[in-house]
């Protein structure tokens, strides 16, 4: 599928992965809508866009803002071709024996914002494509996820996280081979540790030591890397069922 003039609802769409991933496909000649839970910082972004770039305020865990999103899409442009899933949390736990990790309240909120949202969103996007005329070789969208290395390699404190973003890697296959009939792929990207607001929040010293212990090249991935990969499974038809990891051949010791 090409980029331009076709269009994408990015989830997460306000800051970090999502917003590079908003300017990479809007300088391609895409459109996109912004659907964050954070309306000052999607706002902003869809102004910087201009008239490429809408902002809708969209909780993911939500099956009416997810339906409003997707409506967004196609009453702005008249289409829905991709869905770029990037909203997440990372729940910071204290591991204080049965504290942290083995809270329910907290890896329950993991698990329905980083996978049910995600599912919410997949499926909602789906329906709207299904019912678009196919473009070459019958093919109608894309989804594409975010899961983490986290999903394979969670470390001390990460259970929440890592799970709900194991989820998101597990249904992947399931998802594409399902919609295979309808002529939608659904590929899932698996980060490393990028330089985003979410990495941001702790001291400098911190990510530069996380970006050391990256093989090569030695530093935190950047969004746009991430933006690139995004765009790179838009465009080759082929890639569909697979979570790719991205992250420098980073494997963590726990
Ligand atoms: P970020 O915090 O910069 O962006 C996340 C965005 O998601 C924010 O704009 C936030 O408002 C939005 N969001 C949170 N909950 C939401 C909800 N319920 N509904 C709608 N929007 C919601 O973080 P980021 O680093 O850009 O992360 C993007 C994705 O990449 C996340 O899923 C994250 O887990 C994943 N990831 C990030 C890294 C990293 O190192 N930065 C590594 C692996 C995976």
């Amino acid at each position: 599928m090409q980029i331009e003039n076709h269009v994408f609802l990015i989830t997460g769409g306000g800051s970090g992965l999502g917003a590079a991933t908003a300017r990479h496909l809007v300088a391609c000649g895409g459109r996109v809508v912004l659907a964050d839970v954070n309306a000052a910082t999607g706002e902003a972004l869809a102004a910087e866009l201009g008239t490429a770039a809408v902002f809708v305020r969209t909780d993911v865990t939500s099956e009416a803002d997810g339906r409003a999103a997707v409506a967004t899409a196609l009453s702005a442009f008249g289409r829905l071709d991709g869905l770029v899933n990037c909203a997440g949390i990372a729940p910071g736990e204290k591991v204080a024996g049965r504290e942290g990790p083995h809270r329910l309240e907290s890896f329950a909120r993991a698990v329905n914002i980083n996978l049910i949202g995600t599912f919410n969103m997949l499926r909602l996007a789906a329906d709207a494509m299904a019912k678009q005329e196919p473009g070459a070789e019958g093919e109608r969208g894309v989804l594409i996820n975010t899961a983490s290395i986290a999903a394979y390699d969670g470390q001390i404190g990460q259970a929440a996280y890592a799970a709900s973003k194991a989820g998101v890697a597990g249904l992947t296959l399931p998802v594409a081979r399902e919609l295979a009939r309808s002529g939608i792929r659904c590929v899932t990207i698996a980060p490393g540790i990028f330089a985003t607001p979410m990495m941001e929040a702790m001291p400098q010293a911190v990510q530069d030591s996380l970006g050391a212990t990256v093989p090569f090249p030695s530093r935190l991935g950047r969004p746009a890397e991430f933006a690139a990969l995004v765009a790179h499974i838009v465009e080759n038809i082929m890639l569909n069922g697979e979570v790719i990891r991205l992250d420098g051949a980073l494997r963590m010791a726990p």
